[in-house]
């Protein structure tokens, strides 16, 4: 229950610039993202994937993985998606102290800024677990929190049909946030099926912009 509490309190009483939950209901467009990558097997296969429905995405990347991975960053960031920071080792944010949570921000942002040369101003913590003295130093350092609306609960490792039918039933709405994780090939398979649905359903598949908002 508190949990759930302060969750609305963030989701509606925070500006976007401090806390992104969505973006905005006007326009039909809908953000996937996709966490803990890049992973070899899985991150490519999935860049194809978006590339053969012409749509965009937001990849927030691990900065370990980032590092063992570079010419996947690369691939991500080439072909027109947008970078964002997940943490360097995925540490759980609540067991950590504020001064380890920034060094896991800063290191993975370095990492990111050698292989692109681009600063990211975004990031998602660990399992979304957010405390308000981080959101505070993001908000200083004009980085920007994203959270999502929507959870395919892929983490469930499911079969793709679960995924692709939880959102059958229960159906995206304009500006969702939508998470995935690239960890893991069953949202490639549950993708192949969502995509062309939410297309003809008349959404946008659109990246987050790498901006503080
Ligand atoms: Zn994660």
């Amino acid at each position: 229950m508190r949990n759930k509490i302060s969750y609305f309190i963030r989701s509606k009483l925070l500006p976007d610039s401090v806390f992104l939950i969505d973006g905005g209901k006007k326009s039909k467009t809908l953000y996937l993202t996709f966490d803990d990558g890049p992973v070899q097997g899985i991150t490519v296969e999935l860049l194809n994937l978006l590339d053969e429905f012409q749509v965009k995405a937001t990849f927030f990347i691990l900065g370990r993985c980032a590092k063992s991975h570079p010419e996947i960053i690369k691939a991500i960031h080439s072909r027109g998606h947008t970078l964002a920071n997940h943490s360097y080792n995925h540490p759980p944010f609540h067991k950590i102290s504020l001064k380890q949570q920034l060094t896991e921000i800063f290191t993975t942002n370095k990492v990111l800024n050698e292989i692109t040369n681009e600063n990211c101003v975004l990031f998602r913590a660990p399992q979304g677990r957010w405390n308000i003295k981080l959101l505070f130093q993001l908000f200083r350092l004009k980085i920007t929190a994203v959270h999502w609306s929507r959870d395919s609960m892929d983490f469930r490792k499911e079969q793709p049909s679960d995924i692709v039918k939880r959102f059958v039933d229960d159906p995206i709405k304009a500006g969702d946030i939508v998470l995935f994780h690239d960890d893991d090939p069953r949202c490639i398979q549950a993708l192949r099926t969502l995509i062309p649905l939410w297309q003809s359903q008349g959404f946008n598949l659109k990246a987050l912009d790498n901006k503080h908002y």
